[in-house]
């Protein structure tokens, strides 16, 4: 594994100018010391083993100039396709598509949401802190858009629950607790609006019935005659969500 050294430690730059991130990176393959900088303003010196800080030192003295010209220019450069983090969501179940950027920022990560569009703004070399801030944002989103839509699919179907709540797991798409809190996944959202529905339904059905019996099977098929293949489809559903949901 290549080393990565903090520049603080080798005292070649000052807090007060010191780029978002950057660091030096021995390589076996390295012939001469070089440096890059890349989109958001992340410089990599890469150095050949054995190189001591001295010799690091007088290599990003003699490319300063060159160095801070491409960080000013590079800084707040948005980045083409930053794996894993998604350039578009698509939420099938509201029929909502929303294009992605990403934009350099040092006060901390934020996303905004303005005309189907959400702008990432944070550190471009953190992509799990980016990350972070869009499964949050998805939860916000789920909860506002699932929330009601359950409340009109309770009005529709004459039940009543209590409270809803909206997580983001690998295992359940829904749950219904004795108290009448309906549990949401927010991977719902990936799914087809017909199947998104069936869950409500299934769901809402547990507040009248608190197991699977024929009599369940029964008041869902009332609601929702074609629950066989929207089961089917759900249990199936993982194939619609995106990696970076569950990362
Ligand atoms: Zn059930």
């Amino acid at each position: 594994m290549p080393a990565a050294a903090p520049a603080g430690q080798l005292g070649l730059f000052d807090a007060r100018d010191a780029p978002p991130e950057w660091a030096v990176r021995q390589s076996a393959r390295a012939r001469r010391l070089t440096v890059k900088v890349f989109p958001g303003g992340r410089v990599e010196v890469v150095v050949p083993r054995g190189t001591g800080p001295v010799a690091v030192a007088a290599f990003v003295s003699r490319h300063r100039d060159w160095i801070d010209r491409k960080i000013a220019e590079l800084r707040h450069v948005v980045v083409a396709p930053l794996e894993p983090l998604p350039r578009e969501i698509e939420f099938q179940a509201l029929g909502e598509r929303w294009a992605v950027e990403y934009q350099a920022a040092t006060s901390g990560t934020r996303v905004t949401a303005t005309d189907g569009c959400l702008l990432v703004r944070g550190d471009l070399g953190r992509v799990r802190v980016l990350r972070h801030a869009l499964q949050r944002w998805l939860m916000r989103h789920a909860h506002l858009r699932l929330g009601p839509w359950l409340a009109e699919t309770a009005l529709a179907t004459s039940t009543q629950f209590r409270r809803v709540q909206v997580r983001r797991q690998r295992t359940r798409w829904g749950s219904c607790s004795r108290r009448g809190t309906i549990s949401l996944n927010a991977c719902l959202l990936f799914q087809p609006p017909a199947v998104t529905r069936y869950l409500f339904v299934h769901e809402l059905a547990h507040t009248v019935h608190m197991n699977h019996s024929s009599r369940f099977w029964r008041q869902v098929a009332d609601w929702e005659p074609d629950w066989r293949a929207l089961d089917r489809e759900l249990m199936r559903g993982w194939r619609h969500v995106p990696a970076w949901v569950l990362a």
